[in-house]
């Protein structure tokens, strides 16, 4: 199954297959993968990047997607390229000797999952190549509100917008502010995912909640329900 997906902007790696190059990885920013991945083993005249022409076949093993911008992904980008030039990450340190090119971006990758501004992104870890899969490193597994995905990705122009679905038993009051939710409201209630949980909050009241121990912060990345 290939996942469709509007407004994509993903940052990949890139693994080596052809022999005489084994092991080498490529970083590289796209908006496409599909067309991508084919462009970097077509060599230069297809697109391809300097780095990786006449060196493939390539394959596509891991993209980060769900970047807010172009921007935001090229930074992302350029960071995990020159983990030792980014002021964000003088804490990772060097490859050794023994330490293979894939693990080490894997492990500059989980450090920087783990680091401002990365770490508060909706971002989507996704496997693309299945025998390539491996966990983190212990100590660095990804934020809990990144979901580990596997599996093809398709990036989409628009998407069909689904109507919400109504549910006749959403509760008539916001369980913070316990006012009673309107039509007119701005703001669609939230509603808690447990079964049997009859939570429902305006947003920015459960966001108020949420951001009680991170007053630093706008927007909350994750929290305990209320209810
Ligand atoms: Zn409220
Ligand atoms: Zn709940």
């Amino acid at each position: 199954m290939v996942v469709e997906v509007c407004n994509f902007f993903g940052v990949y790696l890139l693994y080596c297959t052809n022999p005489r190059y084994h092991g080498r990885v490529y970083v590289g920013f796209t908006v496409n993968p599909e067309r991508r991945i084919n462009q970097h083993n077509g060599g230069k005249r297809r697109g391809g990047a300097w780095k990786t022409s006449g060196r493939g076949p390539w394959d596509m093993v891991l993209i980060i997607h769900g970047f807010p911008s172009d921007v935001a992904a090229l930074r992302f980008e350029w960071a995990w390229q020159h983990p030792h030039s980014s002021r964000r990450l003088t804490h990772v340190t060097r490859r050794t000797s023994r330490e293979r090119q894939f693990d080490f971006h894997l492990r500059v990758l989980a450090h920087m999952l783990q680091t401002a501004p990365w770490c508060r992104l909706p971002l989507t870890i996704r496997w693309l190549k299945q025998e390539y899969c491996r966990d983190f490193p212990a100590g660095l597994e990804p934020p809990l509100h990144m979901p580990v995905a596997f599996g093809q990705v398709r990036a989409v122009k628009t998407k069909g917008v689904k109507a919400p679905e109504v549910n006749v038993a959403t509760p008539k009051r916001c369980s913070i502010c316990l006012k009673k939710f309107q039509d007119g409201d701005n703001d669609i209630p939230l509603r808690c995912f447990h079964p049997g949980c009859t939570m429902a909050a305006h947003m920015t009241c459960l966001s108020r909640a949420f951001l009680a121990k991170e007053p630093l912060h706008f927007l909350p990345i994750e929290g305990q329900c209320p209810g």
